[in-house]
């Protein structure tokens, strides 16, 4: 758990990972089955329920991969806000090889998402920006030549996260750390 106050609290991990607003705003789509109480017509006891929640910042648009859902409030994750808030943006140029099983589609509008999900699973789609230069086929396995954008410390952290993301056998050929987009302009840690 996370203290309330602090260094940890709420101010520290509660806003845009890129430029660092506070203008944050939640789309959550719920689907839920549940019982029907035969006396009031009430809804009652879940049977089943799905929740997805994605934050997103409104003065930069990006969405918030270090801040997920639970309970009617934001809570940050674990591992990843701290690494994102404070880190820099790193372009790694990459490969990833994997067995061609492991790819859902290699052509059509589907392909980037399926490819970047076989070589990164979730950090592929949904935290890094990733782009597919090309693939080759070699055997049963396919090589996924990407452009990789990730938050890190350091070079060696974002080394670390691409290889426990990695799907495949990773090989890094460059990597270089960009500045870090603008602060947003109502920042009051700036
Ligand atoms: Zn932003």
């Amino acid at each position: 758990m996370v203290a309330p106050d602090g260094e940890n609290g709420p101010r520290s991990w509660l806003r845009c990972y890129r430029c660092w607003s506070q203008n944050l705003e939640i789309q959550v789509h719920y689907e839920g089955i549940h019982r029907v109480d035969p006396d009031t017509g009430e809804r009652g006891e879940v049977v089943d329920e799905l929740q997805e929640a994605v934050v997103q910042c409104l003065d930069c648009m990006h969405d918030q991969p270090h801040l997920g859902f639970s309970d009617g409030r934001i809570l940050p994750i674990e591992d990843r806000w701290e690494r994102m808030v404070t880190g820099t943006p790193w372009v790694a140029s990459c490969t990833v090889t994997v067995d061609a099983d492991e790819v859902d589609t290699c052509s059509g509008p589907d392909a980037g998402d399926a490819l970047s999900y076989a070589a990164f699973g979730d950090h592929g789609t949904r935290e890094f920006f990733t782009h597919v230069r090309f693939h080759k086929h070699a055997e049963d396995e396919i090589t996924v030549h990407l452009l990789v954008e990730l938050y890190a410390r350091s070079a060696e952290e974002a080394s670390v996260v691409l290889q426990d993301a990695s799907r495949g056998v990773l090989a890094i050929t460059s990597l270089a750390e960009e500045s870090r987009p603008p602060a947003a302009v109502d920042d009051p840690h700036a």
